[in-house]
């Protein structure tokens, strides 16, 4: 199954996808997760997108393009696969069907008050990438490898009002582009982590 899931930032994306690809065995294809790897090995990549990201800007779509191009065509994209982060505007969505057919583009709903509550108590590790909360890792270290969790510097407040105006602006549309498409679930994306992710085990049915 070719699957996107989309939503805000701070809308639970990655938790969920997580939980998905290891439910369905497939790879978790997170562009920011790809592009914060480059940026922490000092890659061309790197070098090119940190800039961009540290404002909140989209990184431009050549890069973020030729990028999702070379991962999809890994071997382990075979069978499936889930985008997280991709595509974020039309024209990478374009190039997308273009490459392959999505089977499902999940969209979780979530209020704009929730999301920004979210992101400001959201914590990172720079090690493996895993997120959570503030209130959910009291001693500040990683569930997964035991790193000192920090704070990315694209969550800090007037960058995370700025992506939330970059994705009104480029990726909700999408929301529209996909429900032409025929391939649209909209799952509420405000309850538990459990919960939000039953519904969208029902959606995948
Ligand atoms: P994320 O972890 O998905 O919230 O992405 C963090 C940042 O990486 C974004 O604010 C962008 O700067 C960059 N980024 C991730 N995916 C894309 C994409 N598909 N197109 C452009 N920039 C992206």
């Amino acid at each position: 199954m070719n699957i996107i899931i989309m939503g805000a930032p701070g809308s639970g994306k990655g938790t969920q996808a997580a939980q998905i690809c290891k439910t369905h065995n497939i790879p978790h294809i997170s562009t920011g997760d790809i592009l914060r790897k480059n940026i922490a090995e000092g890659t061309e990549l790197g070098k090119q997108a940190k800039a961009f990201m540290d404002a909140g800007k989209l990184v431009p779509d050549t890069l973020v393009i030729e990028l999702i191009k070379v991962r999809l065509s890994e071997p382990d994209c075979k069978n499936g696969f889930l985008l997280d982060g991709f595509p974020r505007n039309k024209a990478q969505a374009d190039v997308l069907g273009g490459i392959v057919d999505i089977d499902v583009a999940l969209y979780l709903d979530v209020d704009l008050s929730v999301i920004a509550d979210r992101m400001a108590s959201r914590r990172a590790c720079p090690a493996c990438g895993f997120t959570t909360s503030v209130q959910a890792a009291p001693n500040g270290k990683c569930r997964e490898c035991g790193a000192e969790l920090i704070i990315r510097d694209d969550d800090k407040r007037e960058v995370v009002e700025h992506r939330l105006k970059v994705y009104a602006e480029q990726a909700a549309p999408l929301v529209d582009y996909y429900k032409a498409k025929g391939v649209l679930k909209t799952v509420n994306g405000m309850g538990s982590i459990e919960a939000v992710n039953a519904e969208i085990e029902e959606a995948l049915k």
